[in-house]
C-alpha cells in the first residue's frame, strides 16, 4: 500500500494559502505517495479542484484524515482537526508552538510527529525548505505594495505637463529576508529607498539594491546571522538618528523581528507625531506586536488625521498562488528525500530533519523551543 498524503482546507479564517500545488501534487505521485485533497481546499489560492491531476478529492475532513499517514498543512492544527487525525501521524506545517501549547500537548498525547516549519535551521542545505523566508520575501513585495496604495504621493519621479512630480522618499527598516524584498520592490517602483537594518554585514546587501544605508552607529550582529537584542543606550542612539529620517519619508516599511522575542518598538509615537502629513507606516512587523508603538495588529488607523499606520496580519495569504507554490515547494523538499516507492523513512541522522521536528513519540523533541526561543 502506497503512504497516503492528506492536504486539507485551512480553516483558521482569512488564510487563503494551501499546503499543495499541481505540480508538487504531480512530484509526490511521482514517488509512489497516494495524494488527496478536501474537495474545493486550493479554491482560496485560486486552483480549480480538476488542476490536481491524479489527487483524489476527498469530501470531507474525517474522509480525508481517516488513514493518512502525512499531511500538508499551512496552518497549526487545531483541536478539533487533531480528533480526527491518526494517531502516530507526521504533519508538517507551521506550528507556532508557543501560541499553541494546547495543541503541541495533544500532538505528544497522540504520538504524533509534527515537523515545524519554523524550526527548519537556517543552514545553506535547508535554505529551499525555509518557508519562513519564501512567506517574507512575498510579505515583503506585497508590504510596498500596500504602501504605495496607501500613500498620498505617487513612487515614482513623473515629468508631465503639468510639472515634475518628486518621487517618494521610502525608508525600509529591517534588512533581512522581507526588508530586502521591500527595497527591490520599492525600487523598482521608482521611489527614493532608505533602508535601516541594526546588523551591520546588511548594508552591502542594501546598496547592492539601490538603497541608501542610513548610519546609526549602533551594531547588533548576534548569533546565527540573526540580531541580538540592543541596550537602552543603544536603542537611543538608534532613535534620534532613525527619527530624522522616518520624519523625512512619505512611507516606512517595517519588517525588524528578533526570533522569539516580541517585535522591537523602533517607531514611538513622538516619531509618528513629526512624520509629514499624508505619510504611511506599513508595519509588516505586527504579527509579532509591531515595529511603532501605535500599530494595532490587524488593523490600519489614522493618528490624527496625519498619519496612516497599517498593521496586516499574515500578509502571504494575501498573494495566495505563488505563497502556495512556495509554501508547497519548501514541503517537498523537506519531505522528498524521506519518500521512496511510496514508503517514508524518516531518518534522524539528518541535521534538518532532527532540527525540525516538534514532537514525535509522545514528547517534545525541539531543543528550541524547550529553551522558548521560537514565538513567531
Ligand atoms: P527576521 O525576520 O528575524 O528579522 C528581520 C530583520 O530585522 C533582520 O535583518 C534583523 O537584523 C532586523 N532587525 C532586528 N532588530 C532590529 C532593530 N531593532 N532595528 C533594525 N533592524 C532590526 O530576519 P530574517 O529575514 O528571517 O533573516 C535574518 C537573516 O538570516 C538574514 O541575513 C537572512 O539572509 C538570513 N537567512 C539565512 C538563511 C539560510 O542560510 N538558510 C535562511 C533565511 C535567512
Amino acid at each position: 500500500m502506497p503512504i497516503r498524503l492528506a492536504v486539507p482546507n485551512e480553516i483558521v479564517p482569512g488564510e487563503r494559502r494551501i499546503a499543495l500545488e499541481p505540480g508538487i501534487a504531480k512530484r509526490l505521485i511521482d514517488l509512489g505517495v497516494e495524494v488527496c485533497m478536501e474537495k474545493g481546499a486550493a479554491l482560496s489560492a485560486h486552483f480549480s479542484d480538476a488542476a490536481f491531476e491524479g489527487v483524489k478529492i476527498i469530501d470531507t475532513p474525517a474522509e480525508l484524515y481517516k488513514g493518512a499517514e502525512i499531511i500538508f498543512k499551512v496552518q497549526p492544527p487545531t483541536l478539533e482537526e487533531l480528533d480526527l487525525i491518526d494517531d502516530g501521524a507526521v504533519i508538517v506545517g507551521f506550528m507556532a508552538p508557543h501560541k499553541n501549547e494546547d495543541v503541541t500537548q495533544k500532538m505528544c498525547e497522540k504520538h504524533i510527529t509534527a515537523l515545524a516549519m519554523e524550526l527548519v535551521p537556517r543552514i545553506t542545505r535547508a535554505q529551499s525548505m525555509d518557508a519562513l523566508s519564501s512567506q517574507a520575501a512575498i510579505a515583503g513585495y506585497k508590504g510596498v505594495l500596500m504602501g504605495a496604495d496607501l500613500a498620498s504621493v505617487f513612487f515614482p519621479m513623473l515629468t508631465t505637463a503639468a510639472g515634475t512630480i518628486r518621487p517618494a522618499r521610502v525608508l525600509i527598516i529591517g534588512a533581512g529576508v522581507a526588508g530586502l524584498q521591500a527595497i527591490a520592490t520599492a525600487k523598482r517602483l521608482g521611489a527614493i529607498v532608505e533602508a535601516y537594518d541594526v546588523r551591520s554585514a546588511t548594508r552591502e546587501q542594501c546598496e547592492s539594491l539601490g538603497a541608501k544605508f542610513v548610519d546609526t552607529g549602533v551594531s547588533a550582529d548576534g548569533e546565527g546571522g540573526y540580531a541580538r537584542e540592543l541596550t537602552e543606550e543603544e536603542k537611543q542612539n538608534q532613535l534620534d538618528v532613525l527619527s530624522k529620517h522616518v520624519s523625512q519619508s512619505d512611507v516606512v516599511i517595517t519588517t525588524a523581528a528578533i526570533p522569539g522575542r516580541p517585535s522591537p518598538k523602533i517607531i514611538s509615537r513622538e516619531m509618528v507625531a513629526n512624520m509629514k502629513v499624508g505619510a504611511v507606516i506599513v508595519d509588516l512587523a505586527s504579527e509579532g506586536g509591531g515595529n511603532c508603538e501605535l500599530t494595532v495588529p490587524g488593523e490600519t488607523i489614522e493618528f490624527e488625521s496625519r498619519v496612516t499606520i497599517h498593521g496586516p496580519l499574515n500578509v502571504a495569504s494575501q498573494t495566495p498562488v505563488h505563497a502556495s507554490e512556495m509554501y508547497a515547494r519548501n514541503l517537498f523538499n523537506l519531505m522528498s528525500p524521506f519518500i521512496k516507492d511510496g514508503e517514508l523513512a524518516l531518518d534522524w541522522n539528518d541535521e534538518v530533519l532532527a532540527k525540525t521536528v516538534l514532537t514525535c513519540e509522545g514528547e517534545v523533541k525541539s531543543e528550541r523551543y524547550r529553551r522558548e526561543e521560537i514565538t513567531k
